[in-house]
Order: C-alpha cells, then structure tokens, then sequence
C-alpha cells in the first residue's frame, strides 16, 4: 500500500504519520520527492487499515499494491486450474460446451435435449431446476422433481449436469443430484450461499453478477476458494450497460483479462449474454478465440414453447451448426472441442 501524503504537509505532521502506521504493526519507507512525498507500507494490505488512513488530514491517497484476492490469483497456480467432472475435463487445452435448456421443464423434453447435444459434441447437460425470476409471479421451475429428471438424463447419456443452487439450505439436496453447481449472476455476491458451497468443496461454476466488476468476481471465487474448494469455473454472462439493443452486454474483455488475473477455467454463455438466439453463435465464436475454456449454450427442442428464455435457446439444427464452426475456431487458435463423457 503507498500513501500520497497531501502536499504542504509538515514535517511533524509526517512523522505522527508514520508513528501511527508503525502503531499499527507495520513498517514504513519513506520517498520524499520534489513535487509529493510518499509512503510505502510493508506488510499485508486491510482494508480496514486504508478507511484508518483516509481519517487523517494529511492523506491524500492510499493506492492498494496487493491484488484482494490470493487463491485464485493466476500467481498461486501460474499453470492454470484443470479438473475433472465425472471424466470431462475442465481447463487446460480443451474447450468444454455445456448446452441445454433454460429451464428443465419435463423429463421427455430433457432427455431428448440432452441426446441431442451430446449428439452435436456436448460434454455437459445444463438444466435449471430452481430457477432465478425477477418476478415473483413467472416460473420458478421444477425444485427436487427438477433435479431427478437431471440425474435421470446422466444416467442414460453419461453426460454430467450442471444446475443452479439458489439457496444456502439446498446446497446440500442440489449437490446429491448435480454434478457442478451454479451460482447465478443475481447470487454472485451471496456471500454466506458461496461460503457454503466453498466448504462443501463440490465443482461449482460462478456466474458474474450483472452490476460487478471483475475484480468484485474474483474476490466472490476467493469466497469459494478460501472454504477450500478447488473446483471453481468461472462464467462470463454479459453485464448490464446503457445498452439496450441487447439483454445483456457480453463482456469479451473479460476473458482475456480473468485469464491473466487467474488461474480459473473461464466459460462463456452468450445465451445470457446477448439474449437473443441469432447473436449467439458469433458471439460463441468470438469468445473461442478469445481464449475461453468453454462455452454454456441454452438449447429447446421448441425454442418459441420454452418455459424461459426461447429467445435466446438454439434448436437442436442451430446448436450443431454452432458446433461444427465452433471446432474450427478451435482448431485456429490451437485448441479442440473436448473432454466429452464416454
Ligand atoms: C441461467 O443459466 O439460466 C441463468 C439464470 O443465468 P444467469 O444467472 O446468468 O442469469
Ligand atoms: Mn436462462
């Protein structure tokens, strides 16, 4: 951390300064330049310590040096995280698509929809049983019954499933079913819900929160992380901007960027993302050669029936189209699509 000390400060000012950060267990180094004069401290980095310093009228800014997250910061495992789900790999030079509905809606509908995406090159079923609704009044999915049709499409297509956990006290019921739990973007910054999830140590795939930074996501993946889970995706889903010709604003930049401030496998949905199904497979594309680690894709077998989200879901035809030019864009940029279920 380094203050800039205000200009026109005294010399006695400056030293009761550097006696009350000595005061609170921490060195100091002192550069007295020609225009300002600064402070370095050593030591780790509270933030409670920089609200202490702004009270003090010589301040004139505290600039943090230590990134607030260390877990999963590319630095703790400069390789990158690869992991395993049910024998489909996470990270490393695949690319991993996880397709599916919105919304599980019957167990005929799942079934067939997840036949149809392994079919297409799909290594994860993705379904959503409980579902996030910003009324009270829409659909708010199929609760338990939801989450057994999910293990009922497993076991016959061996493709492992991924479903939203909305509430801390389902972490455990979500976690007998699923196989890598969401957390949504409306959940990002639930801390006590990602606490649990973290201690659980489950695979679990952390949607950015609509309104939050990336550095606000991160520090929501070090919750994770510091429970001691080590099976942590993180999920680029479009944040909300002024504009409007979208539901969302995918975030491209976020990709190249979480990839060289961490070590987590990042997955891209451009079904949220942009909203819409004509956008998705260029913005899919886009994010391949961006340097995403996979992609998330809502699939309906009758897009204009869904429960959720039609607009944006690709029939069976538009998701194995997005699949064929998917692996070559792969290809392009040296990675394959992979880690599929046997
Ligand atoms: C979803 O994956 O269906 C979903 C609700 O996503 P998000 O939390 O990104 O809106
Ligand atoms: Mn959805």
């Amino acid at each position: 951390m380094i203050v800039v000390v205000k200009p026109g400060t005294s010399d006695e000012e400056l030293d009761r300064l550097l006696e009350f950060i000595q005061s609170q267990g921490y060195s100091t180094h002192l550069s007295r330049g020609v225009e300002r004069t600064i402070v370095g401290i050593i030591g780790d980095e509270p933030l409670t310590l920089r609200d202490r310093l702004y009270g003090l009228p010589c301040v004139d800014e505290v600039v943090p040096i230590l990134k607030p997250y260390k877990l999963v910061a590319r630095a703790a495992k400069p390789a990158g995280t690869v992991f395993d789900v049910r024998g489909v790999t996470i990270g490393g030079p695949t690319i991993t698509v996880m397709a599916g509905p919105c919304t599980v809606e019957s167990e005929q509908m799942l079934l067939e929809t997840a036949r149809r995406v392994k079919a297409a090159g799909a290594s994860i079923l993705r379904g959503g049983a409980y579902k996030p609704s910003t009324s009270p009044y829409s659909f708010h999915g199929m609760g338990e019954d939801g989450l057994r049709i999910l293990a009922a499409a497993r076991d016959e297509t061996g493709l492992p499933v991924i479903t939203e956990v909305m509430d801390t006290r389902d972490v455990g019921l979500v976690a007998k079913y699923a196989d890598i739990l969401q957390v949504g973007t409306r959940n990002m910054a639930n801390f006590s819900l990602l606490r649990e999830i973290g201690r659980s140590r489950l695979p679990v795939m952390l949607k950015r929160g609509w309104a939050s930074n990336i550095e606000e996501w991160l520090q929501a993946a070090e919750y994770l992380a510091s429970g001691g889970d080590e099976h942590i995706i993180l999920c680029e889903r479009g944040i909300r901007t002024f504009e409007q010709a979208t539901r969302n604003t995918f975030d491209i930049n976020a990709i190249p960027v979480v990839k060289d401030l961490s070590h987590l496998p990042i997955v891209a949905d451009p079904s949220h993302g942009t909203g819409r199904s004509g956008l998705v497979p260029a913005v899919a594309l886009a994010a391949i050669a961006a340097g995403a680690d996979g992609l998330m894709i809502e699939v309906h077998p009758e897009p204009t029936k869904a429960l959720k989200d039609g607009a944006q879901s690709l029939t069976f035809e538009g998701f194995q189209a997005l699949m064929a030019a998917a692996e070559k864009v792969a290809a392009a940029v040296g990675r394959q699509l992979g880690g599929h279920a046997a």
